[in-house]
C-alpha cells in the first residue's frame, strides 16, 4: 500500500492490523482492524483514518496518553493472538445468531437440539459461566407457550461476553 489509508475499511484490502505505539511511556498496542470497525460503527464513531489516528489513546490503563502513533502492521506469524481473537469473534457471532432464533418458540422447530447444544458448548470457554449455559438450556428443553420467549436468558449470556470483553454484533445486544 502506497501511503496511509483514508478509512478503516481500506485496511481489508491489505488485511493488516492497527498498531498504537505511545509516545510517553513506550507502550505498544495491535488493534484487530475487524473489531474496531465493528465497535466503532456500534458507536457511531467515524471509520476516516485520520479520525481514528486522533482518537487513538495508550492501551496501557496506566498511562492512557493521547500522544500515540497510528500504523498499519501487516499480519504476521507473532500475531496468533489477534487471530485468535479473530476466530472467537467468528465463532461467538454464529453461536449467537443460532441462540437468538432459538430463544423464540416460533423459530425453534426449524433449529436441531443438538445444534442448540453445540452452542452453548461453543460459547462456554468465553462465557466462562456454565451456571448462565446450563440456566439458558434448562429454560429452553422446557415445554414453552407459543408466544413465550428466552430472551431474559439470552440477554445475560450476551452481557457477560460484553462484560469480559468480547466484540458482540450490534444487533444482539438489545437481547
Ligand atoms: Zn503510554
Amino acid at each position: 500500500m502506497v501511503g496511509d489509508p483514508k478509512t478503516l475499511h481500506d485496511l481489508a484490502r491489505v488485511d493488516g492490523a492497527v498498531h498504537v505505539q505511545c509516545r510517553v511511556c513506550g507502550h505498544v498496542e495491535l488493534k484487530d482492524r475487524e473489531e474496531m470497525i465493528r465497535g466503532r460503527l456500534f458507536h457511531r464513531l467515524s471509520c476516516d483514518w485520520e479520525v481514528v489516528c486522533r482518537s487513538q489513546r495508550c492501551g496501557s490503563p496506566k498511562c492512557d496518553s493521547a500522544d500515540v502513533r497510528v500504523s498499519v502492521a501487516p499480519y504476521s506469524q507473532d500475531m496468533d493472538v489477534l487471530k485468535r481473537r479473530r476466530g472467537a469473534m467468528i465463532t461467538i457471532g454464529l453461536a449467537l445468531h443460532i441462540l437468538h432464533r432459538s430463544s423464540y418458540s416460533a423459530t425453534q422447530a426449524g433449529i436441531p437440539v443438538e445444534a442448540v447444544r453445540l452452542v452453548l458448548r461453543a460459547l462456554h470457554p468465553f462465557v466462562g459461566d456454565r451456571s448462565l449455559l446450563e440456566r439458558y438450556w434448562e429454560l429452553y428443553s422446557r415445554e414453552r407457550a407459543p408466544h413465550e420467549t428466552l430472551t431474559l436468558p439470552f440477554g445475560w449470556i450476551v452481557q457477560r461476553l460484553v462484560a469480559r470483553g468480547y466484540s458482540v454484533p450490534g444487533e444482539m445486544r438489545t437481547g
